[in-house]
């Protein structure tokens, strides 16, 4: 029998936290007691091929985190593991729910499988509400004249701006005290879940936030031997840190950090237009070139062997660390696609497999920007020269040197692909597809 109390839950997805947090601060306005909770979807969890995956185990630091400060009001954090339809069923007959909160998830698995808690929830006559918090403008918020989706940033961007309200950037409380209380439960152990712990996770808090390198943004954010851009990717992607905390700083701070959360914004708008474009070219024209399979080349690019610098330190730095600096993921990507002539797809599902900031709509926007056939996308014929681009972004191999120790020594590959004819080929394979 359900407990005869009705109450609220919050379901967290990528929301982990308890302050600034727009949904939270409504739910506790709902009238009922608040159960929190949390689903380690088994659905996900099978599908990750490293059982040392630091998104696990940086998603089970900030649950722990979450609990001790829910028990310090006399509630805590239930968490469940399972998939997701089924966790929901026992959770209807086991209490009796009035209503469910949720931030609203653009990604196509995640809307997939919210459609079908949504359906349960209504046929048990349980109140649902879906909301934005992750973005500041979201799905068709922002739209041209003629009342279409942008199709390209800097219009987007200045529409971004002209919309943007003090409303939008508000701070929202969330009052811990209307919590149910709760006896505290156990966290399944990582172990409990197949996983291993990592040692070298992001810090948890992402506060002070970095205001020295917002301001200096502009002049360090291409040098990846330097610490010159913020590496607050994985709060936002796990909610530990609000947008709009950061939008507000952004804005007073530094015009070119916050377009650089506008790029974030337009590609989870693209993604909410295109779901498919997580395995479509957005322009479908370019799903005509005619890719090479050459599973050498794919495992060189992958280890960081191909003999050029930026792009292995890039893969090293990846495979090392869970993180990779923009100007590397630009320089690895453009030659995956472009140099190698390897399906952009493929190193889309290998970042996402390793980056601990992996962001559906940013990894798929930007590797179908490096593509060409994006939205607002590189143009095909543009091909970055590797070579010029170490010589430029990293010019005393600070980078080069941290990732690729053997560097200048005979223990480096030599290019596996010469510069010049790897150029000519991709112009023409893409000419012919797109002609
Ligand atoms: P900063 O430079 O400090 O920027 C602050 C924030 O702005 C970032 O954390 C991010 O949220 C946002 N941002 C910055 N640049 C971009 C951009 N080009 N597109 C979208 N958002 C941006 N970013 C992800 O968050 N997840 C991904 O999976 C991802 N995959 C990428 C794949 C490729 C091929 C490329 C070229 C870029 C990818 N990016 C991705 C964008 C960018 O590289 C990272 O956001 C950035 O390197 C993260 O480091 P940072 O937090 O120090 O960012």
């Amino acid at each position: 029998m359900p407990d005869e109390q009705p109450v609220h839950i919050h379901w967290f997805r990528r929301d982990l936290r308890l302050t600034d947090h727009r949904v939270l601060h409504q739910a506790v306005r709902s009238g009922y007691p608040v159960v929190p909770l949390f689903i380690f979807d088994r659905d996900i969890l099978d599908r990750l091929e490293n059982r040392t995956d630091r998104r696990v185990h940086f998603i089970h630091r900030q649950l722990q985190r979450l609990k001790k400060t829910l028990q310090t009001v006399g509630s805590d954090l239930v968490v469940k593991t399972g998939r997701p339809e089924g966790v929901w069923r026992e959770v209807l007959s086991a209490s009796n729910v009035a209503s469910v909160s949720v931030v609203r998830d653009y990604e196509p698995y995640a809307r997939e499988r919210d459609q079908a808690i949504w359906s349960l929830l209504k046929e048990n006559g349980v109140r649902l509400s879906g909301y934005k918090d992750q973005v500041i403008f979201e799905r068709s918020d922002i739209l041209t004249k003629a009342g279409d989706p942008f199709k390209v940033f800097t219009p987007y961007a200045k529409q971004w701006r002209r919309h943007l309200q003090e409303s939008d950037l508000e701070s929202f409380d969330v009052d811990l005290s209307a919590f149910q209380k709760l006896d505290p439960s156990p966290l399944p152990s990582l172990d409990d879940l197949g996983f291993r712990p990592v040692s070298d996770l992001p810090a948890a808090d992402p506060r002070p936030l970095p205001l020295d390198i917002i301001k200096g943004y502009r002049e360090t954010r291409d040098l990846p031997g330097q610490s010159g851009t913020t590496r607050l990717g994985v709060h936002l992607r796990f909610g530990t840190l609000s947008i709009r905390e950061l939008v507000r700083l952004a804005r007073t701070a530094n015009p070119t950090f916050l377009n650089e959360l506008v790029w974030r914004e337009f590609f989870q708008m693209v993604l909410w237009h295109h779901p498919e474009s997580v395995h479509r070219a957005i322009r479908p024209e370019y799903d005509r070139i005619e890719w090479e399979e050459n599973p050498d080349h794919f495992q060189a690019w992958c280890e960081g062997q191909t003999g050029y610098p930026m792009v292995d330190a890039g893969m090293r730095e990846l495979n090392e660390t869970g993180f990779m600096h923009n100007r590397a993921r630009m320089v690895a990507a453009g030659f995956l696609c472009k140099h190698l002539l390897i399906d952009w797809r493929k190193g889309e599902r290998y970042f996402a497999s390793r980056l601990i900031d992996f962001e559906c709509a940013s990894n798929v926007g930007n590797w179908q920007w490096a593509a060409g056939s994006g939205h607002d996308a590189a143009p095909w014929f543009r091909i970055f020269n590797p070579i010029r681009q170490q010589e430029r972004f990293d010019p005393d191999l600070h980078y080069a040197r941290k990732f690729l120790p053997e560097y200048g020594t005979t223990a480096y590959p030599e290019p596996i692909i010469e510069h010049a004819k790897a150029r000519e080929r991709a112009l023409d394979r893409y000419r012919r597809a797109l002609k």
